[in-house]
């Protein structure tokens, strides 16, 4: 099975880099890949956990913004961890974190609730891209909400008044910074709506002019009928589709390998990339 988009606890996700090797290789993934927010900082930890059975895609995801203030997600993998203008982009995009954190916590002390930055740290690991999951979980230590789902239906969500954007590059930047550093990228979740605005069909091709790769197709925020769009269109521009769980350990519902990616379209996906990156026993 291959699974090409998961979390730890280099971001938000729950499991250490270490951990979820373990369980993918449990889990019965061939092909795993490890797509911390803005963040390589899981990938040393991640290789040491591997055995011959399982191979790696080191990579990260990228939130991105459009000119229009669309959130989106961006997935660039198998590209030169040491490339400058990769570590730069991810490095400025973990630094307005920070302010964009004491934003929405102070928000929320405008209006009674007893959290701090500090009660925000508590709950992040050390190394995290500090995210809303953070928040969140300062929320439940706090007793103030009962768990992750809450902070974010109740109070963290995009259209929520506490939530505060961070500065980020625009999907075609991160396209081109991706593919300069050597790595392929495929656009995570693209209608995922729920989550807030998301692009409409005719804004693919100026992404694939841009050099994207693939179109995460399968994946849990994304319906049939979604799903039978992004396909079309991914046939259309001649992109790779993917699936994946998207897991984030015990932060969230998504089990690992509940969506995987073809072999076929992966063998594909895999070869636009400048080398052979992929991390083998
Ligand atoms: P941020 O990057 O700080 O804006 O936070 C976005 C992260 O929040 C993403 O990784 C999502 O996976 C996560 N997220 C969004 N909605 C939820 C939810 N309902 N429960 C848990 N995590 C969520
Ligand atoms: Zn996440
Ligand atoms: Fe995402
Ligand atoms: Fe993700």
């Amino acid at each position: 099975m291959i699974d090409l988009h998961t979390h730890t606890t280099a971001s938000d996700g729950t499991d250490s880099p270490f951990t979820l090797v373990k369980k993918a290789l449990a889990t019965g993934v061939k092909t795993l890949g490890i797509t911390d927010h803005d963040s390589t900082a899981g990938w040393s930890e991640a290789i040491s956990a591997m055995q011959p059975q399982i191979e790696l895609v080191l990579g990260a995801e990228i939130s991105c913004l459009t000119d229009d203030g669309i959130s989106v997600h961006m997935l660039g993998l198998l590209f030169d961890g040491e490339n400058f203008g990769m570590q730069e982009m991810l490095a400025q995009s973990r630094d307005t974190r920070l302010p964009r954190m004491r934003k929405m916590v102070a928000l929320l002390q405008a209006d009674g609730f007893d959290i701090t930055l500090d009660d925000v740290y508590q709950a992040a690991p050390d190394q995290a891209t500090i995210g809303r999951p953070h928040l969140a979980d300062a929320l439940v230590n706090k007793k103030i909400v009962a768990s992750r789902d809450e902070a974010f239906s109740e109070l963290l969500h995009n259209e929520s008044k506490y939530y505060v954007t961070h500065a980020a590059p625009t999907p075609i930047e991160a396209i081109k910074t991706i593919k300069s550093a050597g790595g392929v990228a495929v656009i995570a979740h693209p209608f995922a709506s729920r989550r807030g605005q998301i692009l409409t069909a005719d804004t693919f091709q100026e992404l694939v002019t841009a050099g994207l790769d693939g179109i995460e197709v399968h994946h849990r925020d994304q319906n049939d009928s979604e799903r039978s769009v992004l396909t079309s269109i991914a046939r259309e521009l001649h992109l790779a589709i993917t699936g994946s769980s998207d897991y984030h350990g015990t932060g969230k519902l998504n089990a690992l390998a509940e969506n995987t990616t073809d072999p076929t379209e992966w063998e594909a996906l895999e070869s636009r990339a400048n080398a052979r990156r992929v991390v083998k026993l």
